[in-house]
């Protein structure tokens, strides 16, 4: 898109101890440089290893947030976190509503509209993730299904700056297989149009990510096409290797 500063973004999900903290500073070493100016790169790992990241990462651009936040403040909720403690830890992003998410711990998209909501109030950005399962793209539901998502899950008054939506198809999650780069294409097409719709020239500019199966192999023909502003990378950002040769996919 142009005018856009792509993001590369990893995460972790429930891996990582405090071994793999030399992964996140070979990262952190491995993005400085000057393509540090055109592209951001972020890693989410888990909870724990968050705030040691961004003490580790204060003199990098590598970015580190955290991959979900409870929708309040503070109080009665035992084993969750807020927007606000990520904040505190010196995190710039969270992910909301990623697929395992919705089906492991039943977030709705209402739900994840006010997971957003709390990721703003605590100046965060919120990484809105939505995406049709197999089922409904063997029904030819996947475009209505993204529709009825993202008018669910996107706050009103979401900026391109507060806000980065990550288009994650469930069945690509983790499978090895990837959409073609014409239904990649067409998909962010819509996606771009419903964002403008709503948003206007916020919606023009607010990142549209891929995720699903991204590794360094594919990761410069799937950020070629139109409309996709960067990757969401799960397995493939475990390792410093990997992770900076999708990076690098920009160069
Ligand atoms: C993800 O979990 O967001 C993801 C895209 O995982 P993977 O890259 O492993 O498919």
């Amino acid at each position: 898109t142009p005018d856009v500063t792509p993001l590369v973004a990893g995460n972790w999900k429930m891996n990582g101890t405090r071994d793999s903290l030399n992964e996140i500073k070979a990262m952190g070493e491995g993005v400085k440089g000057p393509l540090s100016e055109k592209v951001e790169a972020l890693i989410c790992p888990p909870v724990t290893l968050l705030y040691v990241s961004t003490a580790l990462c204060d003199d990098s651009p590598l970015l580190i947030g955290a991959q979900d936040c409870h929708e309040k403040v503070s109080g009665a909720h035992t084993g969750d976190v807020s927007a606000e403690m990520i904040a505190d830890c010196f995190g710039t992003h969270v992910i909301v509503g990623h697929s395992e998410r919705r089906t492991d711990h039943g977030d709705t998209d209402q739900l994840v509209r006010t997971k957003a909501e709390a990721a703003h109030a605590a100046e965060l950005v919120a990484i809105v993730c939505i995406g049709e399962t197999e089922a409904e793209r063997k029904g030819g539901r996947t475009l209505e299904v993204l529709k009825t998502q993202l008018a669910g899950s996107v706050p009103d008054g979401a900026t391109a700056a507060d806000t980065v939506i990550a288009y994650e198809p469930v069945w690509a999650i983790g499978t090895g297989l990837t959409p073609t780069s014409a239904d990649v294409a067409e998909a962010h097409a819509f996606m771009r149009a419903e964002l403008k719709a709503r948003f206007g020239g916020e919606g023009a500019k607010m990142r549209i990510l891929y995720g699903g199966s991204v590794k360094p192999a594919n990761a410069k023909e799937l950020m070629a096409v139109e409309n996709v502003d960067g990757a969401l990378v799960g397995g493939a950002s475990l390792k410093s290797g990997d992770f900076l040769a999708i990076y690098r996919a920009y160069e």
